[in-house]
């Protein structure tokens, strides 16, 4: 896989710009000339084969080759929800995630969640997200969504098409033995530091949430998050 860029704008004529990070990344970082051959990717599950046009003081231009469907993503479409660790282990947690094609990730606030992520660590998310599926090679980036109140958040996946299982160290059946086969929409709960409250788990319960055991030892939240993530992915990837 030749070096991959992601330009903001969806590219639907044979010319694509790239601005800020992305143009400073190759024209500063790897001193790209004009002519040189690079991959796009616009978020929308292609990517393209584009040649740099001209390279300007703040932007470069690039004609579009080809196009091309690469589809690297998960048939499972998961959806973590996480009450998010703080600083760099959130950064790690993004990171990963986008690796084993989670689709979607809802930072929760639960009763003993610390962390509340502002607006400005959930862009700084975002950027992760385009600088993990980069090096990955998704063509479609993993949505961040606006932090959601523990009850919304079970009540929303309330569905029976759905698979909805909740990491909870008090659970009798462990990950490894999903009693649920992953389906195209499955939802992920991953608690805070402080763990879920007994309410928390029963209102996910009732819901019609599973409660799954990831073993013996207290992991921390994203270590929990990568292995249930891992555990049902791995369940349905196929290679490329
Ligand atoms: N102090 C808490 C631990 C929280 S760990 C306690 O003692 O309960 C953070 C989150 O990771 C938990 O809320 C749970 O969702 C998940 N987790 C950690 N270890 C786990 C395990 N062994 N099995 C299932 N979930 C686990």
């Amino acid at each position: 896989m030749s070096e991959r860029f992601f330009v903001e704008t969806p590219i639907v004529s044979a010319s694509a710009s790239l601005f800020g990070t992305e143009a400073h990344h190759l024209m500063h970082v790897l001193r790209a000339r004009v002519g040189q051959e690079v991959t796009l990717f616009d978020g929308s599950g292609a990517e393209f084969h584009a040649r740099i046009a001209a390279l300007a003081r703040s932007h470069v231009e690039l004609e579009v080759l080809e196009r091309r469907d690469v589809d690297r993503e998960s048939p499972i479409g998961i959806t973590l929800g996480v009450a998010l660790p703080k600083g760099d282990r959130q950064r790690w947690l993004v990171e990963k995630v986008v690796e084993l094609g989670v689709k979607r990730l809802i930072p929760l606030k639960t009763q003993r969640g610390v962390v509340q992520p502002a607006e400005s660590a959930l862009s700084r998310l975002r950027r992760t997200v385009i600088e993990a599926s980069k090096q990955c090679g998704r063509n479609r980036l993993l949505e961040i969504m606006p932090p959601c109140q523990w009850d919304q958040f079970v009540a929303s996946a309330d569905s029976r098409e759905s698979c909805r299982l909740v990491a909870d160290a008090a659970a009798t059946v462990i990950a490894s033995r999903i009693p649920v086969a992953p389906q195209h929409a499955t939802w992920l709960a991953v608690g805070p530091e402080g763990g879920f409250s007994r309410e928390e788990i029963a209102l996910a319960h009732h819901h019609g949430w599973q409660s799954i055991s990831l073993g013996p030892r207290t992991l921390r939240v994203e270590t929990a998050a990568i292995q249930l993530c891992a555990i049902v992915a791995a369940s349905c990837d196929a290679p490329s």
